[in-house]
């Protein structure tokens, strides 16, 4: 019976300095849980004279009952505080003013270069990225590139190794795709190259974007079609294109690939130094040589490649004077392509 007036005075102490509704709960379940104090006053009740166990179970109850108000009147306390302090900690005043976010814009590069995958993914064009690692094999002799050509010299191209090279254009990747999928081709490969190059327009590592179509019956008209409807897209509804005989080793025929002024349309101007045209990329039909590498029967399957910069297509399309300016990461040069 002593042992009963204990607990209730223990709990009543131990209950007050509970803090917060989990402490609370604890200090219950020490008392009145399963394995509780009070629980285990009960099991005792076989070393208590049998004449006295109605009383002694009636008094355990009655301190049950005891202790229950006396937890939920602290319960009820311990909550209503915590309340309070999780409203005072959670109110906002909708009146102060906001704290502005400096939100960041697209690399001048990187629009381009999505504006382009646009433009071909809408012509049915697969994007398909290479390694920019690559061997001097895919790289150069897979591309009909002889050994004595000048784009094998030192000081055009990265060499990592006698054998791996910077990739010096994205031309690598197409024979890659070429190697693993037989016609129709349609793909498109984006991406950095490398090449030991530097002033106002060309940079050590720059952007290209190169575009193959293999299948029967391919004509360079096909590439002329499709090339029109780019600039139009790209630059101008009223854009033209031009066709220039050129030399590449993994084309025969090639083509330079100009695209009337963007900024005089066509009348001459500083821009294009009077000519009324702009050279935008280089072209052509795929060298029967460069097929056969692949294992693409050549009397069988034609095709058309042509590769552009993605740096040299952003200078025209914003006027952008110095290739620098894309890598000099200036704040007020690059804020001006934000959306
Ligand atoms: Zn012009």
């Amino acid at each position: 019976m002593e042992d009963t007036e204990k607990i209730v005075e223990e709990a009543a102490a131990e209950a007050q300095s509970a803090q917060s509704s989990r402490a609370l709960y604890e200090v219950k379940m020490k008392f009145l849980g399963r394995t509780g104090k009070l629980t285990a006053l009960l099991k005792n009740m076989k070393e208590i004279a049998a004449e006295l166990r109605p009383a002694f179970g009636k008094r355990v109850n009655a301190v049950r009952e005891r202790l229950e108000e006396l937890f939920a009147a602290r319960e009820e306390h311990v909550k209503a505080r915590e309340l309070a302090e999780k409203l005072a900690s959670e109110q906002v005043d909708v009146t102060m003013p906001a704290k502005r976010q400096r939100r960041g814009a697209l690399h001048p590069i990187t629009k381009t270069r999505e504006e382009l995958c646009d433009i071909f993914s809408g012509m049915g064009f697969e994007v398909f990225e290479g390694p920019e690692i690559e061997s001097e094999y895919y790289n150069l002799t897979a591309l009909n590139i002889p050994a004595d050509h000048p784009a094998r010299d030192m000081q055009d191209t990265f060499y990592i190794t006698e054998k791996f090279l910077l990739r010096s254009q994205t031309s690598a990747g197409q024979i890659r795709l070429m190697e693993k999928k037989k016609p129709p081709i349609k793909m498109l490969s984006p991406g950095r190259v490398f090449r030991a190059d530097d002033d106002a327009t060309h940079a050590p590592m720059f952007h290209q974007m190169e575009g193959l179509v293999v299948d029967r019956g391919i004509t360079l008209g096909d590439l002329q079609g499709m090339l029109d409807e780019f600039a139009r897209t790209m630059f101008a509804e009223t854009a033209k294109t031009r066709l220039r005989p050129s030399y590449f080793p993994f084309t025969e025929p090639s083509v330079e690939v100009d695209v009337s002024c963007t900024a005089c349309g066509g009348k001459g101007c500083a821009l294009c130094k009077g000519t009324g045209w702009i050279e935008v990329l280089g072209a052509g039909m795929v060298n029967r040589k460069v097929l056969e590498n692949c294992g693409i029967d050549p009397d069988e399957y034609t095709g058309f490649a042509f590769g552009m910069g993605i740096d040299r297509i952003a200078m025209l399309k914003y006027g952008i004077r110095h290739i620098r300016s894309f890598t000099e990461n200036d704040v007020r040069f690059l804020e001006q392509f934000r959306d």
